[in-house]
């Protein structure tokens, strides 16, 4: 079916919200937008990835598709992700339109930074509201052992341009990795608040293998994440409770700047979940953790498309929403999906 027909097909039913058979309400898509990626994070894919071939994965105008259904269906917030966003070739058009989708309050993106300093500018007037950049250590040598190929200079180039670019908040992800950057944690904390900006500490998730370390020998908790920044800073947790698996606190002395801990190992935060994830692929993952999914893309691709057909599948896949993830649970599969086939 071409993009054009796509485009043409009629509206589909309007809905009051997507909800799963254990009452959570999903308001919150990230949605991945290639495999691809600049850098080879060792917790992330393995040095010599292969990618999905071009017919593949979704084209621009079906990933508008998607997003278009999901926000008819009463979805607020769409994170773009990846593999790196921003080397997808003419991902700006797609942002755009995400930018004027009626309804959509929130457009937010995960990145790499490489590329920010070109980017920032451009993203803040297509409407993104808030971007998260991933940044694991503030010393190159070490910079470039985890992300394999990436340059410190150009990450930090790019935090600075986001921050010219005044995106309504600006928030930095590290995993902390035992032996790679757990004596950086403190590093990483003081730069953030230096910056006025929020930072998060993501545990380390074993989602495929990981092909230089075992991850049962690399996790760094978060509880021990925060007593690190503890023996240093004296901490208050935020009150405002905020969507999603974060748990936030602030610095005394330090207004602006969250603190946040994710912690998908060690503390199980799937009764407030109100996201899924839609894969380059098109295939509808209902948990990070789990490979319960629905093939949008044979629904985008089949003769019998229209916008209903979609909505009615996103529809009756929420269904399909496990109640929550067994990380390192031997008895309960596991997912064998690296990071950046997921969509982080
Ligand atoms: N390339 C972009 C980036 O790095 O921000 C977006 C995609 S990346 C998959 C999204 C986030 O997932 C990043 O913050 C990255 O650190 C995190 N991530 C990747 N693999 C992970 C893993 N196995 N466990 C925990 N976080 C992971
Ligand atoms: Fe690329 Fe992001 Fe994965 Fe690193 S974490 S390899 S930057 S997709």
């Amino acid at each position: 079916m071409s993009n054009n027909s796509l485009a043409r097909s009629p509206a589909g039913p309007t809905s009051t919200g997507l909800v799963d058979r254990f009452g959570r309400s999903v308001d919150y898509i990230r949605l991945s937008v290639t495999d691809r990626c600049d850098f080879r994070c060792v917790y992330c894919m393995t040095e010599d990835m292969e990618f999905l071939p071009r017919k593949q994965i979704l084209s621009l105008e079906e990933l508008y598709v998607v997003a278009a259904a999901f926000v008819d269906l009463g979805v607020k917030k769409i994170r773009l992700t990846g593999g790196e966003p921003l080397v997808r070739s003419n991902v700006m058009s797609l942002i755009e339109r995400l930018g004027e989708l009626p309804g959509l309050e929130e457009l937010l993106l995960t990145t790499n930074g490489a590329q920010l300093h070109k980017y920032a500018l451009p993203l803040r007037h297509a409407g993104v509201n808030r971007v998260n950049i991933s940044i694991d250590s503030l010393n190159s040598e070490r910079f470039k052992r985890i992300s394999r190929v990436g340059k410190l200079e150009s990450v930090l180039n790019g935090i600075d341009a986001a921050l010219d670019a005044g995106f309504d908040r600006i928030k930095l992800n590290s995993v902390i990795m035992r032996g790679y950057n757990d004596d950086e944690v403190l590093a990483l904390t003081e730069y953030a608040l230096s910056k006025n900006i929020d930072i998060a500490f993501i545990e380390e998730m074993p989602l495929g293998e990981a092909s230089d370390h075992a991850r049962e020998d690399t996790t760094c908790s978060n509880a021990w994440v925060r007593r690190v920044i503890e023996q240093k800073y004296k901490l208050r947790d935020v009150e405002e409770k905020t969507a999603g698996p974060s748990r936030y606190v602030r610095v005394e002395q330090y207004g602006h700047s969250r603190i946040g801990f994710i912690s998908p190992v060690t503390h199980n935060f799937c009764e407030d979940c109100n996201r899924v994830r839609v894969t380059v692929e098109g295939r509808l993952l209902l948990c990070l953790g789990n490979e319960h999914s629905v093939d949008l893309r044979g629904i985008l691709r089949s003769e019998e498309f229209t916008n209903a057909l979609l909505k009615e599948s996103i529809i009756s896949a929420m269904d399909l929403k496990p109640e929550k993830h067994y990380f390192y649970d031997k008895s309960q599969p596991q997912p064998v999906r690296l990071m950046n086939m997921t969509g982080g």
